[in-house]
Protein backbone atom coordinates (compact mmCIF):
# COMPACT_ATOMS: atom_id res chain seq x y z
CA UNK A 1 0.00 0.00 0.00
CA UNK A 2 1.46 3.01 -1.12
CA UNK A 3 1.20 6.57 1.18
CA UNK A 4 0.58 10.03 -0.57
CA UNK A 5 1.13 12.94 1.67
CA UNK A 6 0.95 15.67 -0.87
CA UNK A 7 -1.44 16.71 -3.53
CA UNK A 8 2.16 17.28 -5.88
CA UNK A 9 3.02 13.43 -4.97
CA UNK A 10 -0.75 12.05 -5.82
CA UNK A 11 0.06 9.69 -8.83
CA UNK A 12 -1.31 5.95 -9.91
CA UNK A 13 -1.42 4.04 -12.89
CA UNK A 14 -5.17 2.61 -13.19
CA UNK A 15 -7.52 2.62 -15.82
CA UNK A 16 -10.28 2.73 -12.97
CA UNK A 17 -9.88 4.44 -9.43
CA UNK A 18 -12.88 3.73 -6.59
CA UNK A 19 -12.38 6.37 -3.70
CA UNK A 20 -13.08 6.89 -0.49
CA UNK A 21 -12.82 9.54 1.51
CA UNK A 22 -12.62 9.16 5.07
CA UNK A 23 -11.66 11.41 8.28
CA UNK A 24 -9.90 8.26 9.67
CA UNK A 25 -10.44 6.58 13.33
CA UNK A 26 -11.42 3.51 11.28
CA UNK A 27 -13.82 1.13 11.65
CA UNK A 28 -15.77 -2.09 10.03
CA UNK A 29 -18.07 0.86 8.07
CA UNK A 30 -15.12 2.56 6.91
CA UNK A 31 -13.59 -0.87 5.76
CA UNK A 32 -16.77 -1.74 4.00
CA UNK A 33 -16.92 1.06 1.51
CA UNK A 34 -12.95 0.46 0.73
CA UNK A 35 -13.88 -3.19 0.45
CA UNK A 36 -16.55 -2.37 -2.35
CA UNK A 37 -14.16 0.00 -3.73
CA UNK A 38 -11.60 -2.80 -4.00
CA UNK A 39 -13.85 -5.38 -5.53
CA UNK A 40 -15.48 -3.20 -8.21
CA UNK A 41 -12.55 -1.15 -9.39
CA UNK A 42 -10.07 -3.26 -9.01
CA UNK A 43 -7.82 -0.37 -7.43
CA UNK A 44 -9.00 1.52 -4.13
CA UNK A 45 -7.66 4.93 -2.87
CA UNK A 46 -8.69 5.93 0.79
CA UNK A 47 -8.42 9.26 1.75
CA UNK A 48 -7.79 9.90 5.44
CA UNK A 49 -8.25 13.84 6.41
CA UNK A 50 -9.51 15.37 9.49
CA UNK A 51 -11.15 18.52 7.78
CA UNK A 52 -11.46 21.43 9.68
CA UNK A 53 -14.04 23.47 7.72
CA UNK A 54 -16.50 20.82 8.41
CA UNK A 55 -16.05 21.31 12.33
CA UNK A 56 -18.25 24.05 14.17
CA UNK A 57 -16.14 26.10 16.55
CA UNK A 58 -17.63 24.08 19.37
CA UNK A 59 -17.41 21.04 18.11
CA UNK A 60 -14.44 18.31 18.39
CA UNK A 61 -11.88 19.33 15.51
CA UNK A 62 -9.20 19.27 18.33
CA UNK A 63 -10.11 15.94 19.96
CA UNK A 64 -11.35 14.03 16.76
CA UNK A 65 -9.29 10.39 17.08
CA UNK A 66 -6.37 10.54 15.23
CA UNK A 67 -4.46 6.88 14.88
CA UNK A 68 -2.48 6.75 11.94
CA UNK A 69 -0.78 3.59 11.96
CA UNK A 70 -3.66 1.68 13.27
CA UNK A 71 -5.77 3.11 10.12
CA UNK A 72 -2.99 2.03 7.70
CA UNK A 73 -2.93 -1.15 9.11
CA UNK A 74 -7.45 -1.45 8.74
CA UNK A 75 -7.01 0.01 5.07
CA UNK A 76 -4.12 -2.45 3.78
CA UNK A 77 -6.52 -5.47 5.24
CA UNK A 78 -8.84 -3.72 2.92
CA UNK A 79 -7.13 -4.13 -0.11
CA UNK A 80 -6.53 -0.37 -0.21
CA UNK A 81 -3.68 0.07 -2.61
CA UNK A 82 -3.63 4.10 -1.82
CA UNK A 83 -3.99 6.29 0.90
CA UNK A 84 -3.71 9.92 0.78
CA UNK A 85 -2.89 11.80 3.77
CA UNK A 86 -2.60 15.37 2.60
CA UNK A 87 -1.69 18.00 5.62
CA UNK A 88 -4.64 20.94 6.42
CA UNK A 89 -2.18 23.43 4.45
CA UNK A 90 -2.13 21.46 1.14
CA UNK A 91 -5.86 21.45 1.05
CA UNK A 92 -6.17 25.07 2.62
CA UNK A 93 -3.23 27.04 1.53
CA UNK A 94 -4.52 30.05 -0.47
CA UNK A 95 -7.66 28.50 -1.40
CA UNK A 96 -10.47 31.49 -1.85
CA UNK A 97 -13.28 29.06 -3.65
CA UNK A 98 -16.27 27.09 -1.32
CA UNK A 99 -18.90 25.05 -2.63
CA UNK A 100 -22.14 25.85 -1.21
CA UNK A 101 -25.01 23.36 -1.83
CA UNK A 102 -28.77 24.70 -1.82
CA UNK A 103 -32.36 22.46 -0.65
CA UNK A 104 -31.42 19.44 0.72
CA UNK A 105 -28.91 21.73 3.11
CA UNK A 106 -31.69 23.78 4.49
CA UNK A 107 -32.61 21.36 7.08
CA UNK A 108 -31.96 18.93 10.08
CA UNK A 109 -28.27 18.95 9.87
CA UNK A 110 -27.89 22.03 7.39
CA UNK A 111 -29.24 24.79 10.72
CA UNK A 112 -28.10 22.60 13.55
CA UNK A 113 -24.27 22.60 12.53
CA UNK A 114 -24.03 26.16 10.24
CA UNK A 115 -20.80 25.63 7.48
CA UNK A 116 -20.94 22.38 7.96
CA UNK A 117 -22.22 21.31 4.76
CA UNK A 118 -20.13 24.10 2.96
CA UNK A 119 -17.02 22.62 4.29
CA UNK A 120 -18.17 19.02 3.45
CA UNK A 121 -18.90 19.99 -0.34
CA UNK A 122 -16.11 22.01 -0.46
CA UNK A 123 -13.61 19.48 0.61
CA UNK A 124 -15.21 16.38 -1.33
CA UNK A 125 -15.24 18.65 -4.29
CA UNK A 126 -10.93 19.09 -3.61
CA UNK A 127 -10.11 15.52 -3.15
CA UNK A 128 -12.26 14.76 -6.38
CA UNK A 129 -10.10 16.82 -8.17
CA UNK A 130 -7.03 15.78 -6.90
CA UNK A 131 -7.86 11.89 -6.69
CA UNK A 132 -10.10 11.95 -10.27
CA UNK A 133 -11.82 8.77 -9.12
CA UNK A 134 -13.96 7.16 -11.38
CA UNK A 135 -16.38 5.87 -8.89
CA UNK A 136 -16.91 7.19 -5.08
CA UNK A 137 -18.56 5.53 -2.38
CA UNK A 138 -20.16 6.81 0.15
CA UNK A 139 -21.81 5.22 3.50
CA UNK A 140 -25.70 6.00 3.99
CA UNK A 141 -25.04 6.35 7.51
CA UNK A 142 -24.43 10.12 7.03
CA UNK A 143 -27.93 10.22 4.90
CA UNK A 144 -27.94 13.83 4.08
CA UNK A 145 -24.30 13.68 3.34
CA UNK A 146 -25.12 11.51 0.58
CA UNK A 147 -27.68 13.77 -0.96
CA UNK A 148 -25.30 16.61 -0.82
CA UNK A 149 -22.81 14.82 -2.73
CA UNK A 150 -25.51 13.52 -4.94
CA UNK A 151 -26.65 16.92 -5.45
CA UNK A 152 -22.70 18.69 -6.12
CA UNK A 153 -21.96 15.89 -8.47
CA UNK A 154 -25.62 16.71 -10.69
CA UNK A 155 -25.49 20.31 -10.35
CA UNK A 156 -21.66 20.61 -11.05
CA UNK A 157 -21.51 17.85 -13.48
CA UNK A 158 -18.76 16.24 -12.29
CA UNK A 159 -17.79 13.44 -14.43
CA UNK A 160 -17.98 10.57 -11.27
CA UNK A 161 -20.03 7.88 -10.63
CA UNK A 162 -21.17 7.63 -6.95
CA UNK A 163 -22.14 4.80 -4.79
CA UNK A 164 -23.82 5.04 -1.65
CA UNK A 165 -23.50 1.63 0.90
CA UNK A 166 -25.18 0.82 3.48
CA UNK A 167 -24.28 1.62 7.03
CA UNK A 168 -22.80 -1.43 9.24
CA UNK A 169 -23.70 -1.39 13.04
CA UNK A 170 -22.41 -3.73 15.82
CA UNK A 171 -23.98 -7.03 16.77
CA UNK A 172 -26.76 -4.75 19.20
CA UNK A 173 -27.91 -2.53 16.31
CA UNK A 174 -25.86 0.61 17.05
CA UNK A 175 -24.48 2.45 14.32
CA UNK A 176 -20.61 2.46 13.83
CA UNK A 177 -18.64 5.72 14.11
CA UNK A 178 -15.87 7.31 15.37
CA UNK A 179 -17.60 9.02 17.80
CA UNK A 180 -19.27 5.80 19.51
CA UNK A 181 -15.81 6.27 21.46
CA UNK A 182 -17.11 9.09 23.18
CA UNK A 183 -19.58 7.29 24.80
CA UNK A 184 -19.56 5.86 28.71
CA UNK A 185 -20.06 2.34 29.64
CA UNK A 186 -24.15 3.28 30.70
CA UNK A 187 -24.08 5.64 27.39
CA UNK A 188 -22.88 3.10 25.46
CA UNK A 189 -25.72 1.05 26.87
CA UNK A 190 -28.52 2.52 25.81
CA UNK A 191 -26.98 4.05 22.24
CA UNK A 192 -28.54 0.81 20.27
CA UNK A 193 -31.89 2.20 21.63
CA UNK A 194 -32.00 4.71 18.69
CA UNK A 195 -31.99 2.22 15.86
CA UNK A 196 -34.90 -0.04 17.69
CA UNK A 197 -36.81 3.42 17.48
CA UNK A 198 -36.30 3.98 14.39
CA UNK A 199 -37.44 0.49 13.41
CA UNK A 200 -40.58 0.74 15.91
CA UNK A 201 -41.50 3.52 14.10
CA UNK A 202 -40.97 2.44 10.67
CA UNK A 203 -43.00 -0.75 11.47
CA UNK A 204 -45.21 0.98 13.25
CA UNK A 205 -49.08 1.12 11.87
CA UNK A 206 -49.86 3.86 13.08
CA UNK A 207 -50.28 7.00 10.94
CA UNK A 208 -46.83 8.87 10.88
CA UNK A 209 -46.98 11.65 12.66
CA UNK A 210 -47.88 9.93 15.42
CA UNK A 211 -45.87 6.90 15.09
CA UNK A 212 -42.82 9.67 14.61
CA UNK A 213 -44.47 11.24 17.90
CA UNK A 214 -44.55 7.95 19.87
CA UNK A 215 -40.58 7.51 18.40
CA UNK A 216 -39.41 11.25 20.17
CA UNK A 217 -40.96 10.37 23.45
CA UNK A 218 -39.94 6.68 23.67
CA UNK A 219 -36.09 7.99 23.04
CA UNK A 220 -37.07 11.15 24.93
CA UNK A 221 -37.56 8.28 28.11
CA UNK A 222 -34.65 6.62 27.86
CA UNK A 223 -32.58 10.01 27.83
CA UNK A 224 -31.82 11.29 24.83
CA UNK A 225 -31.88 14.89 24.14
CA UNK A 226 -33.74 14.54 20.17
CA UNK A 227 -32.72 17.13 17.75
CA UNK A 228 -34.90 15.55 15.23
CA UNK A 229 -36.66 12.79 14.23
CA UNK A 230 -38.44 13.14 10.70
CA UNK A 231 -39.31 11.15 7.79
CA UNK A 232 -38.06 12.98 4.68
CA UNK A 233 -38.25 12.23 0.90
CA UNK A 234 -35.36 11.91 -1.29
CA UNK A 235 -34.70 15.61 -1.26
CA UNK A 236 -34.48 15.68 2.43
CA UNK A 237 -37.91 17.47 2.61
CA UNK A 238 -40.54 16.23 5.65
CA UNK A 239 -43.24 13.98 4.77
CA UNK A 240 -46.46 12.85 6.03
CA UNK A 241 -47.10 9.65 4.68
CA UNK A 242 -44.90 7.52 3.36
CA UNK A 243 -43.61 7.28 -0.02
CA UNK A 244 -41.07 5.50 -1.79
CA UNK A 245 -37.68 5.51 -0.94
CA UNK A 246 -38.31 7.52 2.04
CA UNK A 247 -36.35 7.45 4.90
CA UNK A 248 -36.18 8.01 8.85
CA UNK A 249 -33.72 10.02 10.02
CA UNK A 250 -32.51 10.93 13.97
CA UNK A 251 -30.31 13.43 15.70
CA UNK A 252 -29.92 12.72 19.42
CA UNK A 253 -27.51 13.76 21.93
CA UNK A 254 -26.69 11.42 24.77
CA UNK A 255 -24.82 13.02 27.73
CA UNK A 256 -22.44 14.82 25.23
CA UNK A 257 -21.97 12.43 22.42
CA UNK A 258 -23.86 13.31 19.36
CA UNK A 259 -25.61 10.37 17.78
CA UNK A 260 -27.08 9.92 14.08
CA UNK A 261 -29.28 7.37 12.20
CA UNK A 262 -31.01 6.40 9.52
CA UNK A 263 -33.07 3.69 8.36
CA UNK A 264 -35.24 3.08 4.87
CA UNK A 265 -39.22 3.87 5.88
CA UNK A 266 -41.19 1.12 5.17
CA UNK A 267 -44.69 0.91 3.52
CA UNK A 268 -47.63 0.22 5.72
P1 LIG B 1 -16.07 9.74 8.22
O1 LIG B 1 -14.68 9.25 8.42
O2 LIG B 1 -16.93 9.67 9.44
O3 LIG B 1 -16.13 11.07 7.52
O4 LIG B 1 -16.75 8.72 7.22
C1 LIG B 1 -16.17 8.41 5.98
C2 LIG B 1 -17.15 7.63 5.15
O5 LIG B 1 -17.51 6.43 5.84
C3 LIG B 1 -18.47 8.40 4.91
O6 LIG B 1 -18.92 8.16 3.60
C4 LIG B 1 -19.38 7.79 5.94
O7 LIG B 1 -20.75 7.88 5.60
C5 LIG B 1 -18.91 6.35 5.93
N1 LIG B 1 -19.32 5.66 7.16
C6 LIG B 1 -19.15 6.08 8.44
N2 LIG B 1 -19.71 5.22 9.30
C7 LIG B 1 -20.25 4.22 8.54
C8 LIG B 1 -20.98 3.02 8.85
N3 LIG B 1 -21.27 2.68 10.10
N4 LIG B 1 -21.37 2.25 7.82
C9 LIG B 1 -21.09 2.59 6.54
N5 LIG B 1 -20.41 3.69 6.19
C10 LIG B 1 -20.00 4.49 7.18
Amino acid sequence: MRVFRSVAELQFDAPKVGFVPTMGALHEGHVSLMRRAKLECGFCVASIFVNPTQFGPNEDFNKYPRDEARDFELAKSAGVDAVFCPSVESVYNGSTTTVRVGGVTDLWEGPLRPGHFEGVATVVHKLFGMVRPTIAYFGLKDFQQCCVIAKMVSDLYLPIELVFCETVREPDGLAMSSRNRYLSQEERALAPRIYAVLNQVSGSTSGLSEALLEGRTALQNIGFRVEYLAAVNTVMQPIETREPNSRLIVAAWLGTTRLIDNIALTKS
